[in-house]
């Protein structure tokens, strides 16, 4: 503490409003604590200033636009105009909807919300420094504190970010004018979005990956599609090559990449965009001050309540290990602001599910196949493709299927992963299924809207137990 300053006390600090902290906030604000949220950027945090939210609304934006345009099939012809401004003031629309929702939200559940940079100066005291020079701070001193300050995009050496030629995917969603041609770094799904995002708004898209192929993690069977998809967009991908450098042209910029044997090769676009990952933030709270010290990959470990090795102390969303996303950062908030107020909480989830908002979208939840036999399972495996289902036809969106992963013993799912229309709205039953210890009976035998996509995740399980009516069994 700074000599002759004093702190508030605080029963709950967090530091970081994010879909961490800010859920972290609301809830340990129903449960009566004494809350101070602490943010030294924008309420809502990487998910809904930066991250989910634009990125969505963009998606849906150019897939009204581009949809339109492509559904001569069913006799509509159609030539959309896409005014990007006016694109990007309405996504900006969305975004200021949902912080000012939870800004009234955490008003509305006593969350004291306060701007600015903490760190912390002992174990119970954090200062928050607010904004430029001559601006001040004020020390907190707290009972408990939840970190939940998030990540940040990894820069690849020599590619600084400057907004203009190189750009984060931060940069990217705040376009105002459509680019005509694009170098991305990185097929992850954050590159993999964007990519599909400018190919539908006629960016000429270059891919770049060192790996040998997109979205790795995911299996190549849910990657396909996708990939097809993306080829049917003009995307273009090169696997096995690293960015090396790049130098300004006339026109843009010219991006180097190198194999692992040196091989060099160059692309030329108007602009680069960085997606090669993200990396914690626990660079910004003076951690030393409490004996804290991330792991050897720069998360901080969290035990079941999400407790750090500072017994009053914990961490939540990206900052405390993979998966990065968003409702992973909100469950845990909701788990450490009950344990803080003495409830029973645990992290005992079965599953965290995961979508890539790619053309077709993926789903996935639990276990693959290859993951139920590591772990010693038998699998029973059923599949059903979106082509033998009446809504996928009716849509126009008959690639994919949906996979369901049970234990052949006890018919218990185990997981389920999921390519095509709606993936990411259709996983939530099956992420369902393995947290209740649904059986493939169960999901077989609850009856489904007609006609809807969700039929196909009855389908499969009835598939897995033999007995599918609208696809062969084996
Ligand atoms: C382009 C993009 C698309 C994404 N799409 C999805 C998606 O579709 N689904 C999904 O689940 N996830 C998605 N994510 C990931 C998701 O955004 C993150 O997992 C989520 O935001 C993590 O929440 P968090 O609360 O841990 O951290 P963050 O949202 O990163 O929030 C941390 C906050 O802490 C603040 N902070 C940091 N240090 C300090 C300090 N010392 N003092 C005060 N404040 C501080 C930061 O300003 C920030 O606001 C996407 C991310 C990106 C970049």
């Amino acid at each position: 503490m700074v000599v002759g300053d004093v702190a508030t006390g605080t029963e709950l600090a967090i530091v970081g409003a994010g879909s961490g902290g800010y859920v972290a906030a609301i809830r340990a604000g129903q449960l009566g604590l004494d809350v101070t949220l602490i943010e030294e950027d924008a309420i809502g945090g990487v998910c809904l200033n930066y991250g989910c939210i634009p990125s969505k609304a963009l998606i849906s934006a150019t897939d009204v636009a581009h949809e339109a345009g492509d559904a001569e099939e069913m006799g509509v012809y159609a030539d959309p105009e896409v005014q990007m401004d006016e694109m990007k003031t309405w996504k900006d629309g969305v975004v200021d909807q949902l912080t000012g929702g939870v800004e009234n939200l955490c008003e509305a559940n006593g969350v004291n919300v306060v701007e600015g940079r903490a760190e912390f100066v002992d174990e119970n005291t954090l200062r928050v420094a607010h904004g430029g020079e001559g601006q001040g701070s004020e020390s907190y001193e707290f009972e408990h504190a939840i970190v939940a300050t998030g990540s940040r995009p990894i820069e690849v050496p020599g590619f600084e970010f400057d907004g203009e030629t190189v750009l984060s995917s931060r940069d990217v969603l705040d376009l105002e004018t459509i680019p005509d041609s694009v170098v991305v770094v990185g097929a992850g799904y954050i590159g993999m979005e964007l990519s599909t995002v400018l190919a539908k708004l006629g960016t000429d898209v270059q891919v770049v990956e060192m790996l040998d192929d997109v979205l790795p993690g995911y299996e190549s069977d849910l990657v396909r599609p996708v990939k097809r998809r993306a080829a049917d967009l003009g995307i273009e991908f090169s696997f096995g090559e690293a960015a090396a450098g790049w130098a300004e042209t006339d026109d843009g910029i010219v991006v180097t990449t190198e194999t692992e044997e040196g091989e060099e090769s160059t692309y030329e676009a108007e602009k680069a965009i960085v997606a090669v990952g993200r990396t914690p933030v626990t660079d910004t709270l003076n951690l030393e001050a409490i004996g804290l010290e991330p792991n050897d990959d720069g998360f901080l470990e969290t035990d079941h309540e999400a407790r750090t090795d500072v017994d009053h102390v914990f961490a939540i969303g990206d900052v405390a290990g993979e998966p990065m996303l968003a409702h992973k950062a909100s469950a845990e908030g909701a788990v450490a602001a009950e344990v803080i107020a003495g409830e029973p909480s645990a992290l005992d989830h079965q599953a965290i599910p995961a979508a890539v908002f790619t053309d077709p979208e993926i789903g996935t939840v639990g276990m693959t196949e290859a993951e139920a036999e590591d772990a010693g399972f038998e699998p029973a495996v059923g599949k059903f493709r979106f082509g033998a289902n009446g809504r996928a036809l009716t849509t126009g969106h008959p690639d994919g299927f949906v996979r369901i992963v049970a234990d052949e013993d006890s018919g218990f799912v185990l997981g389920a992963q999921v390519v095509g229309p709606d993936a990411s709205e259709l996983i939530a039953e099956l992420g369902l299924a393995v947290e209740m210890g649904a059986t493939l009976e169960d999901v077989a035998r609850t009856i489904h809207t007609h006609p809807t996509l969700s039929e196909s995740v009855m389908e499969a399980a009835e598939h897995a137990l033999g007995h599918a009516i609208h696809t062969l069994n084996r």
